[in-house]
């Protein structure tokens, strides 16, 4: 087999698929990196890494960071979350639980929340499975937003490109 194709900043590799001819996607590998470059600010002290978009159902992967404590604004789920707790923890506003280092977690649709990162935690990290799009809202359910993959790729585009990356960088974590 022929060696991995590996961008050229080094961030992601994949093989050449081998079903290429029946119109299988390449796999991705998305190795890690301190380079900050990576991080996308989508709140004061809150920051998204893109891993993986997936342009069929709409689902992306994400590794979430806040630091020195921050919030997610109140939003809704059209599709299933899965996220696992890397570093640190957080909680919703709504619920009593707290997602504590090496914490699995499931979300179900239509579930409404407001992540929050209190002050004393450092560093929070986490990997989210996210099914579909994000409706942010007010307290009075009135629609601010919505976060889907079109809006994130266009954010990120704007964001790679400020930091010297190319705005079509992103198009290596999209299948
Ligand atoms: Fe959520």
């Amino acid at each position: 087999m022929d060696a991995p194709v590996v961008d050229p900043n080094k961030f992601l590799g994949f093989d050449a698929p081998v079903l290429a001819h029946l119109g299988q996607k390449p796999e991705m590998v998305v190795y890690a990196t301190d380079d900050p470059r990576l991080w996308v600010e989508l709140e004061p002290n809150v920051f998204s890494r893109p891993l993986f978009f997936d342009m069929v159902t709409g689902a992306h992967c994400e590794m979430l960071r806040v630091l020195g404590g921050g919030s997610l604004g109140r939003h809704k789920h059209s599709s299933p979350v899965h996220g696992y707790v890397v570093k640190g923890r957080w909680r919703y506003l709504e619920h009593t639980w707290e997602a504590t280092e090496g914490s699995y977690l499931f979300e179900a649709p239509g579930e409404v929340h407001t992540l929050v990162v209190d002050k004393d935690v450092e560093e929070m990290i986490t990997f989210f499975y996210v099914g579909g799009s994000l409706t942010y809202m007010d307290d009075d359910d009135n629609i601010i937003s919505v976060e889907d993959n079109l809006s994130l790729i266009e954010k990120c585009r704007e964001h790679f490109e400020k930091v010297g990356l190319g705005g079509d960088f992103v198009h290596n974590f999209i299948r």
